[in-house]
């Protein structure tokens, strides 16, 4: 018998075999995460599993309290991750995390992408945000559970529809998007932007972050309600 969830595990497979395409990770290092929120659950990565091992059917099905609903796998050992941010931004479809090189240095250096150009301005219209580092009572509490969390306090005065990603402190980045295929795009996207933020910093420590217009400007014209660019 066909699995009810096949089309969620395709696209949820389809997904992670972007990772390595993508050079966002090597190995087993990140995962990605696809949501049917009308069913309440969500396809993810098997734990330990590399991207070119993966089957379909190695796609380990959850709802959102964690219960697993179908796979004979573990799940991603950041599933709770995947689970507080699914149930605290409403809209978004795909999460991803990886361990890609250059947003996870700013992760490791603590510090937000500074918006230094309009090729940042056309996907979000603020820095890359990083958490607060977490504090040991946490860690030792919780820790993929907490490891959303301090996400979510992140985003406490954020559209994380407008900001979909960041940087969690000491770790690396976090990744989402309406459906699977935008939070992959939006995963390359950053490490894409945090490379960029990189060689700027490395040319002049005191580049100037863009000015608010032209921020303003290259966003909306993507993603304002008039918004003008690509073909519609
Ligand atoms: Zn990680």
């Amino acid at each position: 018998m066909p699995s009810p969830y096949q089309e969620l595990k395709e696209r949820a497979w389809a997904a992670n075999q972007e990772i390595p395409k993508r050079g966002l990770a090597i190995y087993t290092f990140g995962n990605i995460s696809a949501l049917d929120r009308a069913r309440g659950v969500m396809a993810i990565k098997p734990s330990g599993v590399e991207y070119n091992q993966l089957a379909v059917d190695d796609l380990v099905v959850l709802d959102l309290s964690g219960k697993i609903v179908e796979g004979k796998l573990r799940p991603s050992s950041d599933t709770p991750t995947h689970l507080v941010l699914y149930r605290a931004f409403q809209g978004i479809g795909g999460v991803v995390h990886t361990h890609s090189t250059y947003a996870t240095g700013w992760a490791q250096a603590r510090l937000p992408i500074p918006i230094y150009g309009t090729t940042h301005a056309d996907h979000l219209p603020e820095d890359v945000p990083c958490t607060a580092v977490m504090s040991d009572e946490a860690v030792k509490r919780d820790y993929e559970v907490e490891t959303g969390n301090q996400i979510i306090t992140c985003f406490q005065d954020r559209d994380p529809l407008h900001t979909p990603m960041v940087l969690v402190a000491g770790h690396g980045p976090f990744a989402w998007g309406d459906t699977p295929e935008k939070a992959v795009y939006n995963a390359a996207v950053l490490e894409e932007l945090a490379k960029m933020a990189f060689v700027t910093h490395a040319i002049d420590p005191r580049a100037a972050r863009l000015p608010e217009v032209l921020i303003h400007k290259h966003f909306e014209r993507k993603h304002g309600k008039n918004a003008y660019y690509g073909q519609k």
